[in-house]
């Protein structure tokens, strides 16, 4: 354990901690010691959980992460137990080189790239699954997902003990579920969400959105048009779910590579289906677009919760 008496002795530690950087940490207890050194001299420990196959919305996770904390982490592992049979875990893009090189360019103190093995060394016995928030979206399309995003990240909050973790909006049924998680759980730990992050024409970005054909790119942009049409039929007064995911059905069915996995419209809290939308809703939806599927959402006040 260090104790820093003298600014001299924590700046040491300072420069100790921040020497980790850019190097890449591979087990649990050298991503552990590292992280203890940092709080031992009273660092803000930032947390951003990833993938990999890093892209500007991962970037702005790490942004702010980096703005608000002392020591930012950010873990890559593509979590073998969130992926059902016949999903895409083998072919998901990894670019580990390339996702070290905008982490050290970005001023990560640490990047934590777990083996699988390492995550999980035998047959894993111990499962997290909140109940209700995960009744619909993806949660219903993908039975056992959240349960493995929930175990991974809950082992990753042990592992790095951060006082911050970053999610984005983009995955609004994760983001609530780590937040309920964290909450009954009573993990020590802030969650701060941040907005979705898109590219110029609308797509929100996505590690998946390097499956896409340049046809099928184009065809990609119905989910944003299908959750901006949501929003103005809203802003314009309909209340009715039914007629509104109809409306957004019709956009992405115009496109002959799109396959819808479901449009929801839910409350913003346990994400339970609405039957009028007289306040704050999430409006989400899941397509196929060729080999990737791809998933967005809006937020959405109805005028009457608005005045
Ligand atoms: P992933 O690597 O896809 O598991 O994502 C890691 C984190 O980055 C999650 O918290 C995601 O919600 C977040 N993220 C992914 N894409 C975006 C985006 N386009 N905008 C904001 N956050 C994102």
């Amino acid at each position: 354990m260090i104790i820093a008496e003298t600014i001299e002795q924590a700046r040491n530690a300072v420069a100790q901690a921040r020497n980790v950087r850019p190097h890449a940490h591979k087990t649990a207890s050298q991503a552990q010691g590292t992280m203890s050194q940092a709080r031992n001299v009273g660092f803000t420990v930032g947390l951003v959980p990833t993938m990999g196959a890093l892209h500007e919305g991962h970037l702005t996770l790490i942004r702010r992460c980096r703005t608000d904390c002392d020591c930012t982490v950010v873990s890559i592992f593509v979590n073998p137990v969130q992926f059902g049979t016949g999903e895409d875990l083998e072919s998901y893009p990894r670019s580990i080189e390339a996702d070290l090189d905008v982490c050290r360019t970005l001023g990560v103190d640490l990047v934590f790239t777990p083996s699988a093995r390492q995550m999980y060394p035998g047959e894993n016995l111990t499962w997290i699954d909140v109940d209700r928030i995960t009744d619909h979206l993806c949660g219903e399309s993908r039975p056992a997902h959240f349960r493995g995003v929930c175990t991974v990240v809950a082992k990753l909050f042990n592992i790095i003990m951060p006082d911050i973790a970053y999610f984005g909006q983009k995955d609004a049924q994760q983001l609530a579920v780590i937040r309920r998680m964290v909450a009954d759980l009573n993990m020590p730990i802030d969650i701060r969400p941040c907005p979705t992050v898109r590219e110029p024409d609308g797509l929100a970005m996505s590690s998946r959105n390097r499956y896409l054909a340049p046809g099928q790119r184009r065809q990609a942009l119905c989910l944003r048009r299908a959750l901006l049409c949501a929003e103005e039929l809203i802003g314009a007064g309909q209340t009715d779910p039914a007629a509104i995911t109809a409306a957004m059905q019709q956009i992405v069915d115009e496109q002959s590579d799109a396959q819808i996995d479901y449009i929801s419209i839910v409350d913003n809290e346990l994400l339970q289906l609405v039957t009028c939308i007289d306040s704050q809703v999430l409006i989400a939806l899941a397509v196929r677009i060729g080999p990737a599927r791809l998933i967005d959402n809006i937020v959405v006040d109805p005028p009457a919760a608005k005045a």
